[in-house]
């Protein structure tokens, strides 16, 4: 039985070592060329684009999926650039176009623009590869180079990441240096994977005509033809396979079998939250109608607040949970960046995780000792450097800072997402969910109903109401802010501070505080018990501002205070599901046999209702893990390689309790 891959250490990525030759750089350690020193452009025209066809095949590319170009070695990016340009020259307007490579050595952005700055005519494509780039961690780094064009950047081992990849190709660039001078990349593995993540009739192209290629890639299945290599180098090769194996992974995991693909060109949202708002503003940029139902107003949950963190606690070793929420900040923050750079929706006021206690200084201490991740992602601060970044003493001798963490504004956020182009919002009350030929008709409160071709299913606490859902299972959760009018010579602190709650920086003289945390209370009252909670928070994270406070004058006690109280959802295992409903009784039927034997698993894919999804369960993270969820809906209903890994994917699955409820069962 073939085993499932496992993740790789959350880590940083080593730089490249390089020296240049004018903008053409030269890897010391590999002793090669990242391009042709005679001229780059051309060589990658004639040996990955032609060979692969794409002008041509743009031209004809009707699909309502992108598109999918796959690169073992991203270098400077000069492969992609060239083949974003060349699609943009040929395809019709409405095609779209999907990029995933790997790279295990990121050059830094200096080096990028360095090398990148010798194409000017691909000046403009640079300049949104470059705002993007992201930090040299491993790990799938999704950027939107434009609403047709999508870049994977899969950091880390090509073939380790291959192996992690949850998506087909349609053609091929296989680069990286030559296999006599970086022979671990060029292994079977390597061939093996590529085949099994190909489209039928997938074709590739490398500059390299060595035996170790051509025998690798015969053994996995391609056709290969020698053709007329670029400038000095007589040959070159290019081929096709036609017919794909098997994608073995899901051997051990034949539940997650995704469900085949169906058209969809109608989609109704249910719910007008982050979850709701994003996935809706992730299907409309990929050309579909979106209709949003609420039932009481665009984000009148937990997405309502005037200000919310966008931060994750990760646990100390990784596991699955803290790698989707790891994934999700860096991804919500290359998001934002893209829709509001004014940001008028969020700040990049980075966060501050104090330790506020020996426990949670030794933990922090774990933390840092199992992630060496790279400053600008995660950074040791200690009580003098934590002033300089909060503007204010603190109480902690140690804390952690997420440079790329912040605050938005998520009630405006919904808004925002809910005005882009393709989505209309309606009020109305979902009671009903009924298949229908179509696909589902979605009965409202109010009589009426709405016909739509596929569902998502994102509205919170509320997510398992419907006879399809009503077997996942969703735990309440009460969670109220505080606020309060600053006076005029106390100031809120720089960054979001948090410990027990959170502080963020005050907005319009307004600070905000909390949240309480009301385990199985789905009540929504403003209690004074939760603002007396809260001003205790403030406290113990925030001494010095509750002093500040107290001196001018505030009195700090509930009746002074305004507050906010919303319900969060989560799931049992705190991560939030987002994927295909599963049907629950025909997966404990079909999957019976683990309950005697874990390891006797049927061959069977597991049954989902067709065209019905879920984004919930994301508790008070929402704004680290929603938009990334929608990403991982809306990749799955248009068929597109997925944002995560696969172990990833699999773990956010709503049918994933199922499961281990089965195996507990034993
Ligand atoms: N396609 C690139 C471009 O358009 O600039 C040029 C690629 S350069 C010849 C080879 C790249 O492969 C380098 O960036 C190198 O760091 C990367 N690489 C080498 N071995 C690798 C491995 N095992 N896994 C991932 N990337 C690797």
């Amino acid at each position: 039985m073939t085993q499932r891959p496992t993740l790789p250490p959350l880590a940083a990525l080593t730089a490249p070592s390089l020296s240049w030759n004018a903008a053409s750089p030269y890897s010391e350690v590999f002793e090669d060329v990242y391009f042709s020193r005679e001229n780059g452009r051309a060589e990658t025209e004639h040996v990955f684009i032609h060979a692969n066809r794409l002008p041509e095949r743009f031209s004809h590319w009707l699909e309502t999926r992108p598109f999918v170009i796959g690169e073992t070695g991203f270098g400077t990016g000069l492969n992609m650039l060239c083949a974003w340009a060349c699609f943009e020259r040929h395809a019709p307007k409405q095609a779209r176009l999907h990029l995933l490579s790997t790279e295990k050595y990121p050059l830094t952005r200096a080096e990028l623009a360095q090398a990148l700055g010798a194409w000017p005519e691909l000046a403009s494509h640079a300049a949104s590869l470059l705002a993007q780039w992201p930090a040299a961690v491993s790990g799938i780094h999704r950027l939107h180079l434009t609403d047709r064009v999508t870049l994977d950047l899969h950091f880390g081992d090509t073939c380790e990441r291959l192996a992690l990849l949850d998506g087909q190709v349609d053609a091929w660039f296989l680069d990286g240096f030559a296999p006599s001078k970086n022979p671990d990349m060029w292994q079977p593995e390597l061939f093996h994977s590529m085949a099994a993540r190909s489209r039928p009739g997938a074709t590739f192209a490398t500059f390299t005509c060595a035996g170790i290629v051509k025998r690798g890639l015969k053994a996995a299945g391609f056709n290969w033809q020698k053709v007329p290599g670029f400038g000095r180098k007589r040959e070159m090769l290019a081929g096709r396979i036609d017919t794909p194996p098997l994608d073995c992974r899901r051997q051990q995991t034949p539940w997650f079998t995704p469900p085949a693909a169906r058209p969809a060109a109608h989609i109704v949202v249910i719910g007008a939250g982050i979850a709701g708002a994003s996935v809706a503003a992730a299907l409309a940029k990929r050309g579909l109608r979106v209709s949003v139902i609420e039932k009481q107003a665009i984000g009148a949950g937990g997405s309502g607040n005037q200000q919310g963190a966008l931060y994750v606690k990760l646990a100390a070793q990784t596991n699955d949970q803290s790698r989707v929420y790891f994934s999700g900040l860096l991804y919500s923050r290359r998001w934002l960046e893209n829709l509001d750079p004014a940001h008028q929706l969020w700040h990049n006021s980075g966060v501050i995780q104090l330790a506020l206690n020996a426990k949670e200084a030794q933990r922090q201490q774990r933390f840092l000792a199992a992630h060496p991740l790279p400053d600008g992602v995660l950074k040791a601060e200690n009580s003098d450097s934590l002033g300089d970044i909060i503007g204010m003493d603190a109480s902690a001798e140690s804390a952690l800072f997420y440079p790329q963490a912040g605050w938005v504004k998520p009630r405006k956020l919904c808004e925002h997402l809910l005005s882009q182009p393709g989505i209309t919002y309606r009020q109305g009350e979902v009671i009903r969910l009924e298949e229908s030929s179509q696909g589902w008709l979605i009965h409202l409160t109010n009589g009426e109903n709405v016909e739509a071709d596929q569902v998502v299913v994102a509205n919170a606490q509320l997510a398992n109401r419907f006879e399809q859902t009503h077997e996942l299972p969703l735990q309440a959760v009460r969670g109220q802010v505080s606020s309060l009018n600053l006076p005029d010579n106390v100031e809120g602190p720089r960054s979001v501070v948090c410990a027990g709650g959170y502080v963020p920086p005050a907005v319009d003289g307004v600070l905000t505080f909390g949240a309480s945390f009301v385990p199985n209370n789905a009540t929504t009252e403003v209690q004074d018990q939760d603002h007396l909670g809260n001003i205790e928070e403030l406290r113990q994270t925030l001494p010095a501002l509750a002093t500040a406070l107290e001196k001018a004058g505030v009195d700090l006690t509930p009746k002074n205070l305004d507050g906010r109280a919303a319900v969060r959802a989560a799931s049992p295992d705190k991560s939030p599901y987002a994927g295909p409903v599963p049907k629950t009784e025909a997966w404990q039927q079909d999957y019976a046999l683990l309950k005697k034997d874990a390891t006797r698993i049927p061959a069977l894919a597991g049954q989902h209702y067709p065209g019905l999804w879920i984004s919930a369960a994301h508790g008070s993270r929402g704004l680290a893990s929603a938009p990334l969820c929608a990403e991982v809906i809306a990749s799955r209903i248009c068929d597109e390689p997925m944002p995560l890994e696969a172990p990833l994917v699999d773990h956010l699955h709503p049918g994933r309790r199922i499961i281990s409820a089965l195996i507990r069962a034993q």
